[in-house]
C-alpha cells in the first residue's frame, strides 16, 4: 500500500508541467492528460519509479508498460524500427498509435517497464500537457492508464482523483482526455505486423487475438528457463537462491524488505539468475498485499510448469 501523500490536481500550465517534471525527476508517477486517456507518468529509466506507479494502482501483476517519447527520434534510440514500423510512425505519429518493437541493448530502460521482455512498447503523444511533461523531463516516461487496478480507465482529472486520491502527488487537469480509449497497439517484432489491440486507429494488419495472453506464442510474460522454487528460506545444492528480507540468498530483492525495492529488482534478478552456473532457482518468501502480491503472482506463473 502506497504511503498515504497529499494529491493535488493543478491546471495544465507552465507551471504545472514544471511541477510535475520535479516530481518525476524525483522518482513520484505523476498523472497526465494524453489524446487517450490519462496516465499515470513515471520516468522509465528509474527501477523504482516504476514499481511507485504499480504501488499506486495497486496493479496485482506486472504487465509490461507503455513507453511514451516526444518524437520519432527518441523513440529509435529505444527500439528498434524496420520498414513497416517506420512506416506506421510516420503516418500516426504523435497519436494514438503504440509500436512494440524489439528493444535496444543499450536502451536504459527499467526492465520492469517491459516485463523483462525483449521488446519494447512505444508512443509518440500528441497531447501538448504529455508533450510539455517529456520536454521538461527529458527521459522516456511509462504511462498505463491513472486508475486503480479494476476500475475504469480516466477520461477526466476527477475520475484520476476519485481513483487514485492520496496514492499520488499530482494530477495535471487537461480537460477531457478527446478519444477516450486506449491507444491502438502494433507489433512488429518481425515477420507480419500483428495487432495487439483495437483503438482509435485503425490498422489493417492481423489480430494477434488470444496469443497476447498465452505464454510461448507471443512471449508476452518473460520467465526464466530455469525450474523455480518459492517460499525457499534457505537454498539447496544446486540452487540460485534470491533472496528477500531476513533470507539474504545468493542476490537479494531487498535487503531492508522493502517492496519498492524488490519490484525493481524482481526481473533483473530473474535474469541473472537464469544465467548464474546453478540449474534452479529458488526464491524467499514475499509476505504482503499490493507490490508483494504482484511479486509473487508473476513469480508463481514463472514457477508454473512449461511445456
Ligand atoms: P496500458 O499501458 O495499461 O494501456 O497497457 C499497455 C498494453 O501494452 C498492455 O496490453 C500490454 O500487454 C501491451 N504491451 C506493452 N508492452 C508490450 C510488449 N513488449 N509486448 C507486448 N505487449 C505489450
Ligand atoms: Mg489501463
Amino acid at each position: 500500500m502506497a504511503k498515504p501523500t497529499r494529491t493535488r490536481v493543478i491546471a495544465f500550465s507552465n507551471d504545472a508541467i514544471a511541477e510535475a517534471a520535479r516530481l518525476v525527476l524525483a522518482g513520484e508517477p505523476v498523472a497526465v492528460p494524453t489524446e487517450t486517456v490519462y496516465g499515470l507518468a513515471a520516468d522509465a529509466t528509474n527501477p523504482e519509479a516504476v514499481a511507485r506507479i504499480y504501488e499506486a494502482k495497486g496493479r496485482p501483476s506486472f504487465n509490461p508498460l507503455i513507453v511514451h517519447v516526444p518524437d520519432v527520434a527518441a523513440a529509435e534510440q529505444l527500439g528498434d524500427f524496420n520498414e513497416a514500423a517506420r512506416a506506421l510512425a510516420k503516418a500516426y505519429w504523435p497519436g494514438p498509435l503504440t509500436l512494440v518493437v524489439p528493444l535496444k541493448r543499450e536502451a536504459q530502460i527499467a526492465s520492469l517497464v517491459t516485463a523483462g521482455l525483449p521488446t519494447i512498447a512505444l508512443r509518440v503523444p500528441a497531447h501538448p500537457a504529455m508533450q510539455a511533461l517529456l520536454k521538461a523531463v527529458g527521459k522516456p516516461l511509462a504511462a498505463p492508464s491513472a486508475n486503480a487496478s479494476g476500475r475504469i480507465s480516466p477520461t477526466k482529472a476527477e475520475h484520476v482523483l476519485a481513483s487514485l486520491d492520496s496514492r499520488i502527488p499530482l494530477i495535471i487537469d487537461g480537460g477531457s482526455a478527446e478519444r477516450g480509449i486506449e491507444s491502438t497497439i502494433v507489433a512488429a517484432t518481425g515477420g507480419p505486423l500483428r495487432l495487439l489491440r483495437r483503438g482509435p486507429v485503425q490498422i489493417n494488419a492481423p489480430e494477434a487475438s488470444g496469443a497476447i495472453e498465452a505464454p510461448g506464442m507471443m512471449a508476452s510474460h518473460y520467465a526464466p528457463s530455469k525450474p523455480l522454487r518459492l517460499d525457499a528460506t534457505s537454498g539447496e545444492a544446486g540452487e540460485f537462491l534470491i533472496g528477500f528480507g531476513q533470507v539474504a540468498g545468493d542476490a537479494t530483492l531487498s535487503a531492508s524488505s522493502s517492496l519498492v525495492e524488490a519490484a525493481a529488482r524482481l526481473f533483473d534478478l530473474l535474469h541473472q539468475a537464469d544465467a548464474a552456473s546453478q540449474p534452479r532457482i529458488a526464491v524467499a518468501p514475499i509476505p504482503g498485499d499490493g507490490l508483494a502480491a504482484a511479486i509473487r503472482d508473476r513469480l508463481k506463473r514463472a514457477a508454473a510448469p512449461r511445456s
